[in-house]
């Protein structure tokens, strides 16, 4: 997923920072002067962009004219209103909903690789609500609803297939958990319940459910709006909407420093030349303490490596997404057939890309307690990717101590879901200067204060 799409196209005809926030003005005069505001620019991320009719591409196609790039490259302005760190899909997204929702289009989103090079390029790209805390269900089910009309939003194909999830409970604790779970979840609204081994043998009719398998399944929590998505779409999807927005996508701009004077925010380093900001807003997941540290911000996060896998693509025979607390492993299969399994985050904390034997085995293991008659797949490759575990398994937004500096970050193992919501509610934060109610718990003071999420029960396998 080389983000080498984009080619020099000029820069945007429309003027920079026209009108709201002049750069360096920062606090109540920043904020009142954004146009658009509270959705009168804005289009509530339902704008229609540029598209991809079928009449479009016939005529294209025809034309042997190249392809539009996706999105442009700029050069580095000396100062933006939002610097956004990090080129995943948080990053993106906040970008995309900042303009699309607030009319707020001074914006630079710096990466230090290529748009998508972290975890939003790496992950298994599985969708869900089903939490465990009422302020995680309502959180996950706003990024659902949001991904179900993103490819229309987007105008751009995200492959969102919702084909119903389902974790599998091998034991009485488990099984106590789901039925809790199931009930958090239906308070919400959310479409989820526990069902028996006859309803997951109908539904996945090559799972062991035998009561001779070593790990016999007791029940599952079944999640019918759950599914998979093409990551890969959604961060292009994300970051075409934002360039088309007026947004500045920089690859390969690594910010080394983070300049606070007089606890303000002022600005970034980076490799390409220091850019003024009153606002910045540090979108890096598993990098997320090292650019905090920067701004003299501590948060309690520690970066894990998470590995997955995927086989040799065969005929379709799996409808749902399949995932073992106990055994640690999760598996769906793709559109193009392909098994991706995906388990728990290495043991040891580490910055490693790097996949092992180790993980291999012991996922070979697990899935064929599951599914023995896997036996002959093949594996085509395996990767890892870095995760931001935080204590209580819930993200860190919003503001910090540091005026002008935003974190969205602690996205541990199951951030890619939130990519939608969270751009939305970091951009209405960065907007209104303060949390919208959606994310106002996952506030990083809520670990001085003892407040915390405790989403372990519902994240920590099942992504
Ligand atoms: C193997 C694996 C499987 C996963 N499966 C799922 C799943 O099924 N469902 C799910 O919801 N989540 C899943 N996740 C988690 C998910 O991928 C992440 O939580 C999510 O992608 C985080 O997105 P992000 O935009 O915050 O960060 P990222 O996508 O990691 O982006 C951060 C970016 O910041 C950039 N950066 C870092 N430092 C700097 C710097 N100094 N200057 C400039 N740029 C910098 C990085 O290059 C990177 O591109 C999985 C993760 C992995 C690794």
């Amino acid at each position: 997923m080389d983000g080498s799409t984009n080619g020099a196209h000029g820069r945007h005809g429309a003027p920079r920072g026209n009108g709201w926030g002049a750069v360096g003005k920062v606090g109540s005069s920043f904020r009142a002067s954004v146009p658009g505001r509270n959705g009168t620019n804005g289009t509530n991320g339902s704008s229609k962009i540029r598209g991809y009719s079928a009449w479009h591409l016939f005529q294209h196609g025809l034309s042997n004219a190249e392809w539009p790039r996706n999105w442009r490259e700029h050069d580095l302005a000396d100062s933006y209103d939002v610097v956004i760190i990090g080129g995943g899909v948080h990053g993106l997204a906040t970008a995309y909903y900042l303009a699309v929702n607030h009319g707020i289009t001074n914006v630079a989103v710096l990466e230090k690789a290529y748009i998508g090079s972290g975890g939003s390029g790496r992950n298994t790209a599985i969708l869900r609500s089903n939490y465990l805390t009422p302020e995680g269900v309502r959180f996950y089910d706003r990024s659902v609803k949001l991904y179900e009309h993103l490819a229309a939003d987007l105008n751009f194909n995200v492959m969102f297939s919702q084909r119903g999830h389902m974790t599998l409970a091998h034991n009485d604790s488990s099984l106590r958990t789901m039925r809790w779970r199931a009930e958090v979840n239906k308070a919400q609204g959310v479409d989820s319940d526990v069902i028996g081994p006859d309803k997951i043998k109908e539904l996945v009719p090559y799972m062991d459910t035998s009561s001779y398998a070593r790990y016999p399944i007791l029940g599952a929590l079944y999640h019918p709006p759950g599914g998979i998505v093409r990551h890969d779409a959604v961060v292009w999807g994300y970051a075409r909407g934002a360039d088309l927005h007026g947004v500045h996508i920089h690859q390969k701009t690594k910010v080394t420093g983070i300049d606070v004077v007089g606890g303000r925010v002022t600005g970034v380093q980076t490799d390409r030349g220091r850019i003024s900001a009153p606002v910045v807003v540090n979108c890096t997941a598993g990098w997320s303490t090292l650019i905090s540290d920067m701004a003299g911000v501590e948060m309690p996060v520690q970066t894990f490596p998470l590995q997955a896998a995927v086989t040799e693509p065969v005929k379709p025979f799996l409808d749902t997404v399949v995932v073992s607390g106990t055994l640690h492993v999760y598996v769906s299969q793709t559109d193009r057939g392909e098994l991706v399994f995906g388990a728990s985050v290495d043991p040891f904390a580490s910055y490693s890309n790097r996949a092992s034997l180790e993980f291999t085995e012991g996922l070979g293991g697990h899935v064929l307690e599951l599914m023995p008659s896997l036996s002959k797949m093949r594996l085509l490759r395996q990767w890892a990717g870095l995760c931001d575990m935080t204590p209580d398994y819930s993200p860190i937004m919003g503001p910090t101590d540091v005026d002008g500096f935003y974190v969205d970050v602690g996205w541990g193992t199951y951030g890619f879901k939130a990519g939608p919501v969270s751009g939305e509610a970091m951009a209405a934060c960065v907007a209104d200067g303060r949390p919208p109610e959606i994310i106002s718990a996952f506030g990083l003071d809520r670990f001085a204060d003892g407040r915390l999420v405790g989403e372990k029960g519902a994240a920590a396998v099942g992504h």
